[in-house]
């Protein structure tokens, strides 16, 4: 029996985070759980919060944490996430690292680990900028790092329609890092502090980042 665990992944855009927690949900049959696709969601759906998070995405600002934890919470009340999940891209701020620990106390849950994808700022423009997904399920590609094995033709599903992120462009990544090294990178300490960070070289092959991760997860849900 696996315990049921709650891991953060942290790292600037770039880092492999959604790529990352796909890979973690599979393995593990956690859920992955980004705050960006939630907004995406919300903006595509064009509810409230989605028309207010729309400007501030594609400055690549943060969008506030009242939007954020609404949302975050919404998703957490559904049954699924009793699997556990994996935090990708949530919390972003010192506000939301403490609501996260008060909903979690509430629930009689704690933070299994936070893992800190290391990676260099400089590559990071050129890792995002070349990033796609496939549009039906999701599956993350890279125009110089990870071509599907066919091409024009998704390796998981057969699909042939690919999207780019409206955000993922060089402008808005400079700034998305800035958002980042401001507001993110201070949880970096804060849960030093709490006794469950880890840190992984998220700048290697894909499969190596995702064999030191599932290291780290194993350990957590022994
Ligand atoms: P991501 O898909 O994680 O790169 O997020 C895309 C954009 O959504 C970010 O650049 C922010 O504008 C917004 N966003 C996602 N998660 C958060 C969060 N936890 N707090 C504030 N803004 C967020």
């Amino acid at each position: 029996m696996t315990k049921s665990a709650v891991l953060i992944l942290l790292g600037p855009p770039g880092a492999g985070k959604g790529t990352q927690a796909r890979m973690l949900e599979e393995k593990f049959g956690l859920v992955q759980l980004s705050t960006g696709d939630l907004l995406r969601a919300a903006v595509a759906a064009g509810t409230e919060a989605g028309k207010e998070a729309q400007a501030v995405m594609s400055a690549g600002g943060l969008v506030s944490d009242e939007i954020v934890l609404a949302i975050l919470k919404d998703r957490m009340a559904e049954p699924d996430t009793s699997r556990g999940v994996i935090l990708d891209g949530f919390p972003r701020t010192a506000g939301q690292a403490e609501a996260l620990d008060e909903l979690l106390e509430a629930q009689g849950q704690s933070i299994g680990s936070a893992i800190s994808l290391d990676v260099d700022d400089a590559a990071m423009v050129e890792r995002v900028s070349g990033r796609y997904t496939c549009a039906n399920c999701g599956e993350g590609y890279h125009d110089s790092f990870k071509q599907p094995a066919v091409a024009g033709v998704c390796d998981k599903c057969g699909s042939t329609e690919f999207k780019r992120r409206a955000d993922d462009n060089a402008e808005t990544v400079s700034a998305r890092l800035e958002s980042y090294h401001a507001q993110t990178a201070p949880l970096i300490s804060y849960y030093e502090g709490k006794g469950v960070l880890s840190r992984v070289d998220a700048m290697g092959e894909i499969d190596r980042v995702a064999a030191d991760l599932a290291a780290i997860v194993t350990q957590v849900t022994a």
